[in-house]
């Protein structure tokens, strides 16, 4: 037979954190090994759905996403960072951030493009950039503040270059990119003449005071910035696939018919929900995230140090990377493994996160979970020690 699957499948088929669910589910463990926030819904947003549904709003809508969710959208970027965004011709909500990213590439890169991709990375990046046929090109963050270096990220540009991918705050690492390297990032895409792609997902999700800051609010960056965000972790609502790019009306209205080419458009009701969040819960809702979330990463990080898996302390997302030089393995993998048979707790090895043999001495948790489920991981982490 010499029928056979795509050579594109090679970047879909091998993820890490599925084979880790599968293996907590087997050992009966707690799974933080998926970032899956099973923190409460807000009412409003919950509401907002149901009424959508009820009101029969439960047909295809524009492309773009309904007037009334781009709108808000606008109104979040004005009065958070003030950003002025067109509602009608500068966002495009799709199928999530992950269905967002996918039209940005397809929408503006050519097979065979480099894009620069700091690691530890998260895997969907790398995984759709490949399947778009663009060439990732990986430059290293260095623990514990996982910074790079200017010299490191101009070596990396080469004339394939064609943009540069930003994650902030960042999964797995936490990292929250500060003035002088988004600085950095805006002087070395507008010299070379580069996109810069922000996946800023985990915006609401910062701590110890840190600030979110978008390579688009940089001087003389806005008309090459595209911004990818969505409502997955901000709303707790994963499964509603509600992402959006915030872009300038040159890219939007061709990433734009890659989404209507896919998706159509995103879920319906699920739209009006999220409008109706975004509207009614504003820095108020988004500062009692953080703060939520900061207690939970300080209780978290402290049991991982007791047990020597020394965390490197997350500033922004709900993800800790944490040392297992102490734990027995070779790989990472094996390292996970034995965590979660000793322990009960489900983890992802570092290696998922790096190209080329890297964080064989790193699992990723994710802490986005109930207290109670937290606790339980908590005393049982505690098995270690
Ligand atoms: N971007 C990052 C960095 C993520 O960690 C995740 C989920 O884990 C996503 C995007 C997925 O977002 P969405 O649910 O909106 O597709």
């Amino acid at each position: 037979m010499s029928i056979g699957l795509s050579a594109r499948c090679d970047c879909v088929m091998q993820s890490e954190i599925r084979m880790m669910s599968v293996e907590c589910a087997r050992e009966g463990g707690i799974n933080l090994s998926q970032g899956v926030c099973d923190t409460p819904v807000p009412p409003v947003v919950r509401a907002g759905a149901a009424g959508a549904i009820e009101a029969g709003r439960n047909n295809y809508t524009h492309y773009a996403g309904i007037r009334s969710l781009r709108t808000a959208i606008a109104g979040k970027y004005r009065s958070l960072y003030g950003m002025e965004v067109d509602p009608h011709r500068e966002i495009i909500v799709s199928a999530g951030a992950t269905g967002a990213m996918y039209c940005v590439f397809q929408a503006l890169l050519n097979p065979g493009d480099e894009v620069i991709v700091f690691e530890p990375y998260y895997g969907y990046h790398v995984s759709t950039l490949r399947a778009s046929g663009a060439r990732p090109v990986f430059v290293r963050l260095e623990p514990p503040a996982w910074s790079f270096g200017a010299s490191g990220l101009r070596a990396a540009i080469t004339p394939g270059t064609k943009a540069i991918l930003v994650n902030t705050p960042g999964n797995p690492s936490g990292k929250v990119f500060s003035r002088e390297e988004i600085g950095l990032i805006a002087d070395v895409a507008k010299t070379h003449d580069l996109f810069v792609f922000t996946d800023e997902i985990y915006e609401h999700f910062l701590y110890d005071g840190a600030r979110h800051l978008s390579p688009a609010m940089e001087e003389g960056m806005r008309e090459r910035t595209i911004v990818v965000s969505g409502l997955s972790k901000t709303f707790s609502v994963t499964g509603w696939r509600i992402g959006y790019v915030v872009c300038d009306a040159r890219w939007a209205g061709a990433i734009g018919y890659f989404n209507d080419l896919f998706y159509v458009c995103a879920p319906a009701p699920l739209q009006a929900g999220v409008a109706d969040g975004l509207e009614s819960l504003g820095e108020s809702y988004y500062k009692g995230l953080s703060e939520e979330y900061e207690a939970k990463r300080d209780r978290f990080c402290e049991v991982l140090r007791e047990v020597g898996l020394t965390p490197g302390v997350p500033r922004g997302a709900y993800y800790v990377l944490a040392d297992t030089s102490g734990i027995p393995g070779k790989t990472s993998r094996e390292k996970a493994m034995y965590i979660l048979r000793r322990a009960g707790v489900a983890s992802v090895p570092g290696s998922a996160f790096y190209h080329d043999g890297g964080g064989d001495d790193l699992v990723r948790f994710c802490f986005a979970k109930e207290q109670t489920v937290l606790d339980d991981a908590c005393r049982r982490l505690k098995r270690l020690g």
